[in-house]
């Protein structure tokens, strides 16, 4: 039974499902639910406008300030203050610098957290937020989660040891890196993580049924911790402004470069800038998964097959969080246009620019980062007088496979890495079929 309505909170923010036939919910039931009943992403009623001053004195605010400001208006009531500032601080308390690579490009190193990857922070704040949902519920809540490479790490760390919550992980077989995997597979306890025979999409397919199959939810409380959820998207938002803070030259705005898989860390970029954040223009930088890049020239929108790359963590062949995107430029194209470019960069341009970048600047980036530094420099070959980041969102210690061919040196192995190559690897192969997936689920569920 859902509680939306019920409740008559007067401080919640609302949520509409982007397919426009579900009720209204406030920021717990879009947290727990993930996708809205009529499978559409939830989306804010409203979307918060920061005064002009609060941008220019930025540096008179404390990061924690900051993202406590930020992400308030969307959680409303449901979570008091107090709870919420303790949250906002777990989720942040490791560093996000931005570190100037050359006098026109800077990097904004998002790899500082547990899994040194920038998924983190999403996966913080949600798993926290959840944790504190589910406080006084006797039922357990199963996160079922798909990967292509990062989520699955983040969200293994972010909810380890959360009480009350259980978490299925979803990754495809030979297709993420070493690292990432055990990552994945060496937590235990309420961590279980399923390596599929298939693609990304083929796991999230699966993870989308799952949400879908009225047997299964009637018989387990599922939920999603994919970058569809609220609870994950919408504090992306904070590291754009930590990167205002640092941003010298407040006169001229950034241009923001955002490695690009599943568009929900970009998404959350637009979002910031429409809430009045200074950004000069937004790049969605690609691999070779070009449908937005696409779009983007010929306003078709093609989803296709993933194909894999050396930046594995963007294999996506058809986006979930364009769609809120869309929502956000009210489907206005030209509009869409005069703010975003998106560009497609090959596997041999993205290695060229590890090698170029680490030898010129002495500055090593990671493959997605590497991406987001091509796109950029691309842009900047039309507008040379525009500066701008990247954001880098993972340590090149996770793709050290990739990496260490192509400077022809080794990436020294932080010892929070270390650690976890020589652990035990436990999972479960499954073909990718969705029958599998839910025999599983409900063994796992008569079993407790
Ligand atoms: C997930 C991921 C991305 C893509 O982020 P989206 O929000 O899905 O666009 C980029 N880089 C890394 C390292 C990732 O893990």
């Amino acid at each position: 039974m859902t509680q939306s309505g019920r409740r008559g909170k007067k401080n919640s923010m609302k949520y509409y499902s982007l397919n426009k036939s579900a009720p209204v919910v406030d920021f717990k039931e879009a947290t727990i639910r993930g996708l809205a009943p009529d499978k559409g992403l939830y989306f804010p009623e409203s979307i918060s406008k920061y005064d002009n001053n609060f941008f220019t004195e930025i540096n008179n605010y404390t990061e924690e300030e900051i993202a406590f400001k930020i992400i308030q208006p969307y959680i409303g009531d449901v979570i008091p203050e107090n709870e919420l500032k303790k949250i906002v601080v777990e989720t942040i308390n490791f560093e996000i610098p931005l570190i100037k690579v050359n006098e026109a490009i800077s990097s904004l190193e998002l790899f500082h957290g547990p899994t040194l990857a920038f998924k983190d922070v999403g996966a913080r704040f949600m798993s926290r937020c959840l944790g504190y949902f589910m406080k006084n519920n006797n039922r357990k809540i199963t996160v079922l989660v798909a990967t292509s490479g990062d989520t699955g790490g983040a969200v293994a760390n972010g909810f380890y040891n959360v009480v009350g919550v259980e978490v299925v992980i979803l990754y495809p077989s030979g297709k993420v890196s070493n690292v990432q995997e055990k990552q994945l597979v060496t937590l235990g306890n309420n961590i279980h993580a399923l390596e599929i025979r298939g693609t990304f999409d083929d796991c999230q397919q699966m993870v989308k049924q799952a949400f879908l199959d009225d047997y299964l939810n009637k018989k387990l409380f599922l939920t999603s911790a994919n970058s569809i959820n609220v609870a994950r998207w919408l504090p992306q938002q904070f590291y754009y402004f930590f990167a205002w803070k640092q941003w010298n030259d407040k006169k001229n705005p950034p241009v923001i470069s955002v490695p690009s898989g599943n568009f929900g860390n970009i998404c959350a970029g637009l979002l910031a800038h429409i809430s009045g954040l200074p950004v000069k223009h937004f790049i969605a930088a690609c691999n070779a998964n070009k449908v937005v890049p696409e779009f983007l020239q010929t306003q078709n929108y093609h989803p296709e097959k993933a194909i894999a790359t050396i930046s594995n963590a963007m294999d996506v062949g058809d986006p979930s969080n364009f769609i809120r995107i869309l929502e956000l430029f009210h489907h206005q194209f030209a509009d869409l246009k005069n703010t975003l470019s998106s560009y497609s960069i090959s596997d041999e341009q993205t290695k060229q620019t590890i090698k170029e970048v680490y030898e010129k600047e002495n500055y090593l980036l990671d493959p997605h980062g590497a991406v987001a530094y091509t796109a950029l420099q691309d842009y900047q070959k039309k507008y040379p007088d525009q500066k701008g980041y990247i954001l880098e969102t993972a340590h090149p210690v996770k793709f050290y496979d990739v990496v260490e061919p192509v400077i022809q040196q080794k990436v020294p192995i932080p010892e929070s890495v270390k650690d976890i190559l020589h652990k035990e690897k436990h999972s479960i192969l499954m073909n990718a079929d969705f029958e599998k997936l839910k025999e599983y689920l409900l063994e796992k569920y008569n079993r407790e």
